[in-house]
């Protein structure tokens, strides 16, 4: 099938140094590279990550790290999900870094780890030298997903124990924001809750003489509204592949006149990101065939013809990257013309109209989603969901090309 998706790693770069201008020089990078990053290609993401000086990676999968390390990655891996116990030894082998969201794990863990060791000694003797394993603590400070909650100071219990463990190092800390891209009044306030809270925390574990490691918070959406939170390391993801999903000056229209005069003279501080999107898939018209008035196009009967005109027809369709819910909606680029989808966009393939005098001709590769207005945010619009969706799909099962 000739449908492909072209993965464009000089944007990626360039998308990583616009980011990189705005936090400046001396924080740390990590780049989420889970679920194949975001259908973009995990290893060769990975390995353009590495050459561009990022710091870690974030999956959400044990085995996605295992596969790296066999490819040969290096740097820190942050498990950004809640693993089950029997991945712990993978876990200690590949040398990951999870979270750590409550004590029973955290205990399990750390007993893993000195076993580890002490079998390691009895083959090796005295040159066996002891590992820890570097861990993170994630807060929940409301996104309401993993972490330990604040009450109880339980993120001091097992800073304390993590400290104190043979087996376990305090590498960082973290929390996730739940709505920092949104630049609703609301939201803002409730991110900067969310950040108090956190700022807080890593304090109380300062001022218990432990030290922290990194700390870390920011999203995509926290890198563009919300400086405070950058701290010593981000975490960009859907940013870094190309999608805005807020901008630096729409937060400006909201707070009262000094909230606003305060939050344009902070965020003036720092250049605006420009990111354009990695990912573009394409296709291209394997039939040109007529159509009469009445007839009617593919499931459903959804489209019928108002007049004799030509279709085309694109081996691409909903298991390829292209929603279902688009039928209908959206427009395909073919020599940089756009054309309706017609009908009910099928498994693997779908319909254009090219109407009653086509320039277009047979074998003409056809642009999907990709830059400019028939971006893969546009595509999220009209299907209702957001961009990430749409990539992590596209990446799924089509041949990708790196350029
Ligand atoms: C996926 C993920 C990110 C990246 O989020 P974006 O919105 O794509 O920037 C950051 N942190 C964690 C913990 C994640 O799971």
């Amino acid at each position: 099938m000739w449908t492909k998706v072209i993965i464009n790693i000089k944007k990626f770069n360039e998308n990583l140094k616009s980011i990189r201008n705005r936090i400046g020089k001396d924080r740390l990078i990590c780049v989420p590279v889970k679920s194949d990053a975001y259908g973009h290609g995990m290893q060769q993401i990975a390995e353009a990550c590495i050459k561009a000086g990022v710091y870690c990676l974030g999956i959400a999968a044990v085995s996605e790290g295992v596969e790296l390390r066999k490819n040969g990655i290096k740097a820190p891996i942050l498990l950004f999900s809640q693993p089950h116990p029997d991945e712990i030894p993978q876990i200690i082998n590949e040398n990951l870094t999870p979270f750590i969201s409550d004590m029973e794990f955290a205990s399990i863990l750390s007993k893993q780890v000195d076993e580890t060791n002490r079998k390691f000694a009895e083959i090796m003797g005295d040159a066996a030298k002891r590992t820890k394993l570097p861990v993170h603590i994630k807060i929940d400070t409301g996104m309401g997903r993993i972490g330990c909650r604040l009450e109880d100071d339980e993120y001091l219990a097992l800073a304390r124990f993590i400290d104190s463990s043979t087996g376990l190092k305090l590498a960082g800390i973290a929390t996730h924001f739940a709505v920092s891209d949104s630049t609703a009044k609301s939201d803002i306030e409730y991110t900067k809750k969310q950040l108090e809270c956190f700022t807080n925390a890593v304090e109380a574990v300062r001022a218990a003489g432990i030290d922290p490691g990194i700390i870390h918070a920011a999203n995509s959406g926290a890198i563009i509204l919300h400086p405070d939170s950058w701290l010593d390391m981000v975490r960009p993801g859907i940013l870094l592949y190309g999608c805005k999903t807020a901008e630096e000056n729409e937060i400006n229209t909201h707070g009262s006149l000094l909230e606003r005069a305060e939050q344009i003279k902070k965020l003036s501080e720092y250049s605006v990101i420009s990111v354009e999107p990695v990912m573009e898939l394409r296709s291209s018209v394997s039939l040109i065939k007529k159509i009469k008035e009445g007839e009617s196009v593919s499931y459903g009967r959804s489209w019928t013809a108002d007049k004799d005109t030509y279709i085309g027809i694109l081996p691409v369709g909903y298991a390829d990257g292209l929603p279902r819910l688009a039928s209908n909606k959206w427009q395909i680029t073919i020599n940089g013309e756009k054309f309706p989808v017609i009908g009910r966009i099928c498994m693997n393939q779908c319909c254009v109209d090219l109407g009653a005098d086509p320039k277009v001709k047979r074998w003409d590769e056809a642009v999907i989603f990709g830059s400019g207005a028939e971006n893969a945010a546009a595509l999220a619009e009209v299907t209702s969901t957001i961009p990430y969706e749409i990539t992590c799909n596209a990446g799924k099962r089509v041949q990708k090309v790196f350029i």
